[in-house]
């Protein structure tokens, strides 16, 4: 269940870089990759679990955008793959140069512009 430290740890890097303002963060926008080992409907549950225990980011939206698993090929071919087929559809050889999906990182923070609810 290491998908509820992630969202800790998510939320302390967020007060740690905006001090005067993380009471007032409205979206997180995650990027997760499909091979960096989280489950994206885990990190909503681990960010629901936490939302209850803190209030304060009761108005606080996640967003998790998933990222396919994407192979270069050195015929110069991309290819997402499907059902861990690490295979070249340009040219059939098998292929293990990824160049996306392993990402796991915070895309984009927003915060409320004033101090009020909304
Ligand atoms: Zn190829």
């Amino acid at each position: 269940m290491h998908e509820i430290y992630l969202i800790r740890n998510t939320f302390e890097r967020i007060e740690e870089e905006f001090p005067e303002k993380f009471k007032r963060v409205s979206e997180i926008h995650l990027k997760v990759g499909l091979l960096s080992n989280v489950q994206p409907i885990l990190i909503t549950n681990a960010f629901k679990a936490f939302v209850m225990e803190f209030p304060e980011y009761y108005n606080t939206q996640l967003i998790v955008d998933t990222l396919d698993v994407i192979i270069e090929c050195e015929c110069g071919a991309k290819t997402v793959i499907e059902k861990n087929r690490f295979v070249c559809k340009s040219c059939n050889k098998p292929c293990r140069n990824i160049i996306q999906g392993e990402e796991l990182y915070i895309n984009e923070i927003k915060f409320n512009n004033n101090n009020e609810y909304n």
